[in-house]
């Protein structure tokens, strides 16, 4: 771990985070669902020790986009003892034979990367053995929005049929929403961002096709660079890691 990290003040970003969201909640168009944006906070390569942090702080909502590490982190002993009510997303890619894993991850809240009806079948079989009590376990879509061939998700167009699917087929699924990662810095001053705005339509015409009402079906969008704008675009849960817990190291492609 290097000093900046253990020097980061979660506090003060969860704080900081925290008052952006509702400066941009209040700048929202009246014509998207107003609901209260979830924020979580993205800990991946960040240790025990900052989560624990950010949970005294208030945090619950933690995400990783990596099945080993979410697995270990979540069934590390002291974020066991210390962070009882911690709700773990997964917001990576979910490879079939990780699935197991994922799912034996104690406080798991919600798989947001579910991008094909394979993948919803096989999660909505292994919850089955997985899951505490009653529970279904929450997804979201996620939707390929910025046409990447590097990034995961189905096309939009796809996106009624997948939920549909899981609304039919997967009985052991809570379906929550669409969610998409889109392109990287995309300049603001260009316009709204499309991705975000190719969220919104998707989750309108899932909302059209399927007779679902629209206060019901969360957008995940919006990262460190863009949680603002994705709110005022009508995120409703925004998933966010180097403002909160300090820049993590460039990744070598
Ligand atoms: C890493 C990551 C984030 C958070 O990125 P920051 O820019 O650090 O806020 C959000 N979503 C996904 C899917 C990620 O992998």
């Amino acid at each position: 771990m290097s000093e900046e990290t253990e020097q980061v003040d979660i506090m003060y970003g969860l704080k900081t985070v925290l008052s952006r969201i509702d400066v941009a909640v209040s700048k929202r168009s009246k014509d998207l669902p107003q609901i209260m944006p979830t924020m979580v906070a993205v800990s991946k390569i960040k240790p025990a020790s900052l989560i624990i942090q950010a949970y005294e702080a208030g945090q619950r909502h933690f995400g990783e986009n990596y099945v080993n590490e979410l697995s270990e982190k979540a069934q590390d002993p002291q974020i066991l003892e210390m962070c009882k009510d911690i709700k773990w997303h997964f917001i990576g890619h979910l490879q079939t034979n990780k699935i197991n894993k994922l799912l034996q991850s104690p406080n798991l809240y919600m798989v947001e990367t579910v991008d094909s009806a394979k993948l919803a079948d096989n999660l909505n079989k292994q919850w089955e053995k997985f899951r505490q009590g009653d529970v279904k376990l929450k997804v979201m879509v996620q939707v390929n929005t910025s046409a990447e061939d590097a990034k995961n998700g189905i096309e939009p167009s796809e996106a009624s049929t997948l939920v549909k699917h899981v609304l039919e087929n997967c009985p052991n699924l809570d379906c929550k929403g669409l969610m998409t990662i889109g392109q990287y810095d995309y300049d603001v001053s260009l316009g709204p961002n499309p991705d975000f705005l190719l969220l919104a339509k998707c989750r309108q015409e899932v909302c059209q096709n399927l007779n679902l009402d629209i206060d019901h079906v969360e957008l995940s969008m919006g990262m460190s660079a863009d949680f603002e704008h994705a709110i005022e675009l009508g995120a409703t849960t925004v998933r966010v890691g180097s403002t909160i817990f300090g820049a993590r190291p460039i990744k070598h492609q």
